[in-house]
């Protein structure tokens, strides 16, 4: 009943929440950097977001890039030597209760696919396997001529920049740029498991940075249902199911546990 969402996180919500998620026929989930923040890495917008307290970045990023790959390595390494903000709170940051809560329903059969905006790798440290990082991920490089994705190695400066060892190409970190196109491979696969879903949990997300923004719609345009959990209102609230309002690493500890009475339905093959 889109519309009819609880707005809080209070005990029947959350039960409210999990008699869902165990009924779903196949249940994913799409994160955004709200479910870091409690990591220690700030969000972009919002309180405390890193583009409320400094402004918006260029939008043209790869535009940028692809002009002067070698100056923008160049100042990539210095960067390593002398990070910003959020290079450095990403560095250190370590999965929190609610990354934590994702790969356990995972590993319980109830999550049977994880698309998260995060660059941060912070769900392949809490255990999560089926996973899509839309945007890449800080820790890998990418060749930009046949797509090849590694982990980030050393080179030096006589090396700027780094080419691809399969092609020559050059190569970028994995991370998508503004203005970068997100690699075929991770919207299809985005896409197909939105397709599939007849629930999807929208966690810690603005929801409005496309085309990411489009997977819970395309949810919803199938017949799906949204579980959102954030601690404000988003676009997507009035179209939530359950609407659970709170910290994503309060709230999913709960919804697991409430899930202890549930056994998750075997996976069937997608309609
Ligand atoms: P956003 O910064 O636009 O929005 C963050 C959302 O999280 C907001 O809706 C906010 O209300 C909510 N939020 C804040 N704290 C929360 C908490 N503790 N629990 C639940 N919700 C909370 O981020 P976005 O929608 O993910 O999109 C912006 C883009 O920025 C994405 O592409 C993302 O990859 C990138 N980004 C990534 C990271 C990261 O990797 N950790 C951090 C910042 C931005
Ligand atoms: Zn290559």
């Amino acid at each position: 009943m889109p519309g009819n969402g609880s707005l809080n996180g209070d005990e029947a919500a959350i039960r409210a929440a999990a008699e869902q998620i165990a009924a779903a026929r196949y249940c994913t989930a799409l994160t955004g950097a709200g479910i870091s923040k409690e990591s220690g890495i700030p969000t972009f917008r919002g309180e405390g977001g890193l583009w409320t307290r400094q402004g918006e970045p260029p939008m043209n990023g790869y535009q940028l890039f692809l002009e002067d790959p070698r100056g923008w390595w160049l100042e990539r390494l210095e960067q390593q030597r002398n990070p910003p903000e959020f290079a450095k709170a990403i560095a250190t940051a370590r999965p929190n209760p609610g990354h934590l809560a994702l790969a356990q329903l995972e590993q319980r059969g109830f999550l049977k696919h994880l698309i998260s905006q995060n660059v941060d790798g912070l769900h392949l440290d809490a255990g999560s396997t089926r996973l899509t990082e839309i945007h890449g991920n800080r820790r890998k490089l990418r060749c930009i001529a046949c797509g090849r994705r590694g982990p980030a190695r050393d080179f030096g400066e006589d090396d700027v920049p780094p080419h691809c060892d399969a092609c020559g190409g050059i190569v970028k970190a994995d991370t998508v740029m503004f203005g970068e196109p997100i690699p075929r491979a991770f919207i299809d696969a985005c896409f197909a498991e939105a397709a599939k879903s007849d629930l999807m949990l929208v966690i810690g997300t603005s929801a409005t940075v496309h085309p990411a923004a489009d997977l819970p719609l395309q949810v919803l345009r199938r017949g799906g249902a949204i579980i959102e959990m954030n601690v404000d209102a988003t676009p997507f609230s009035a179209y939530a199911t359950v609407s659970l309002r709170g910290p994503a690493g309060v709230l999913l500890p709960q919804v697991v546990q409430a899930l202890d009475s549930f056994d998750p339905r075997p996976e069937r093959p997608a309609v």
